[in-house]
């Protein structure tokens, strides 16, 4: 229920959908769609499998004369009349948004007189794979759970009717001023208009209660915000919002780059899952790497680049083969985001014992190259965070992702997913070859990054926050 998520966002998706900012078509959203529309064709199947003498009906409709409307995924006709409401989703858990759900469909349903028995929400077994026996799915009770939410809910649709229907609201705030920046949906910057590009809500790992703080001090531009009672990566975004320059500081990015040792191998995964197991050990949800890009710097200059690109969604055996002969054996490996990278070694490690090791041994010998941009070159035009797409526009400005088929790490993932269907011929090789250009650019970023930044310690002085 999106109104009592945020009534302001419900009432301009209905009045003034012109005003909500619309990403560009998103192939990852598409990708989970689809994917979907998958589990969600297997988990109808598996419930009419396990449903006994009970009838579904799907995409069942409510609609009250008022004008309140649900849609419940399958509806259950137990043989006595009762009906159950189940929701499909794609997670391995139920969510409160998902009860909430539930809670609005049942009080539509019993208005309109259905007799509800149970509340379900029916998702994916996250333990189950092709080959261990266990159940695909989980039909997770949540009667009890709902029937106690169902009074606030029902309490909250004739107020919900009258909040739409109203011509005009308040568009001069909301209020998710009071809360961090992950809590933000796309129409923030519309209905607070006076909050700053560079604001507070830019500050890395800014909790609620100092944002409350800073607008209780009339405080909402960087420019404002003192330098004291900050963590150090704050004060340093501070800093450089009100020098209007990069806060560099020559000893955290000297020791990092001393600590490298050559040949240097840059490198980057893409990886995906299957909406549904398929297989052997690997569950629903599991990344399974089926691209790598790899840039090797020697100390004299030379680069040299790898890349693979699996032809099929496949074990990743090959791909960690080609890894072990295009990677370096001494010398250290450059990621971005290592936490990506080693989490999915440790995953095949862990699937593969026979490369385990060699898995290891390229963990053990993973920098992030990341972390010289979270205290050591800190500048506000990052917006506070210090993701690849970040950083590279402003250290490496002729360098871009814009305008790529494939630029970032979902579309990636769909581009996979269509290219692995499709047969041979121009098509396929036309995806392939975006794929191909998109995580090579990746790797190549870092190299070119990790290239600006030694520029930058031969020509910086270094800058310290007063
Ligand atoms: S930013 Fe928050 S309060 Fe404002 S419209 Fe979006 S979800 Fe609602």
């Amino acid at each position: 229920m999106q109104f009592l998520h945020c009534p302001k966002s419900l009432w301009l998706a209905r009045h003034k959908p012109e005003m909500i900012p619309q990403a560009a078509p998103d192939l990852g959203q598409e990708l989970r769609r689809d994917q979907g529309y998958v589990v969600e064709a297997a988990i109808e199947t598996w419930l009419a499998e396990v449903s006994g003498d009970a009838t579904l009906d799907k995409q069942v409709v409510f609609e009250l004369p008022s004008g309140a409307f649900a849609r419940t995924d399958v509806l259950r006709r137990q043989t006595d009349g009762s009906v159950d409401l189940i929701e499909i989703k794609s997670s391995h858990s139920p969510s409160t948004s998902h009860l909430f759900d539930l809670a609005f469909q049942a009080n539509l349903a019993q208005a309109l007189g259905h007799q509800i028995s149970g509340l379900f929400v029916a998702h994916i077994n996250g333990d189950h794979t092709i080959n261990n026996g266990t159940a695909p799915f989980i039909l997770n009770d949540q009667t009890e759970a709902v029937r106690d939410l169902m009074p606030d809910v029902g309490r909250q649709i004739p107020l919900a009717l009258e909040f739409l229907d109203q011509s005009q609201i308040d568009e001069s705030s909301c209020t998710c001023v009071t809360l961090t920046r992950g809590n933000h949906c796309d129409s923030f910057a519309y209905l607070n208009p006076s909050v700053p590009k560079h604001s507070i809500y830019t500050l890395p790992g800014i909790k609620a209660g100092k944002i409350a703080q800073y607008r209780e001090d009339g405080i909402v531009d960087l420019a404002d915000v003192p330098l004291d009672g900050l963590s150090a990566r704050q004060a340093k975004v501070v800093w450089s919002a009100q020098n209007q320059r990069p806060f560099i500081d020559r000893e955290i990015i000297q020791s990092f780059v001393d600590a490298l040792e050559f040949p240097l191998a840059f490198y980057d995964y893409e990886a995906t899952q299957s909406p549904l197991p398929d297989l052997p050990d690997v569950n629903a949800g599991m990344q399974i790497p089926f691209q790598f890009s790899l840039h090797v710097l020697q100390a004299n200059g030379r680069l040299d680049h790898h890349e693979y690109l699996a032809q099929a969604w496949q074990s990743p055996g090959p791909l960690i083969d080609a890894l072990r002969s295009a990677l370096p054996a001494t010398g250290s490996v450059v990621s971005w985001n290592k936490g990506y990278e080693n989490g999915r070694n440790r995953a095949m490690g862990g699937l593969y014992p026979q490369h385990a090791d060699f898995l290891q041994d390229v963990t053990d010998r993973t920098v992030d190259l990341q972390d010289i941009f979270k205290l050591g070159y800190v500048d506000v035009a990052f917006d506070g965070r210090t993701s690849i797409k970040n950083v590279l526009p402003v250290m490496v400005p002729d360098l871009t992702y814009e305008g790529m088929p494939v630029a970032n790490g979902t579309a990636a993932m769909a581009a996979f997913a269509r290219m692995i269907t499709l047969p041979q011929g121009a098509e396929r090789d036309q995806l392939r070859a975006d794929m191909l250009a998109y995580c090579g650019l990746d790797s190549f970023a870092m190299v070119r990054i990790y290239e600006r930044v030694l520029e930058v310690l031969s020509e910086s002085a270094g800058h310290q926050p007063s």
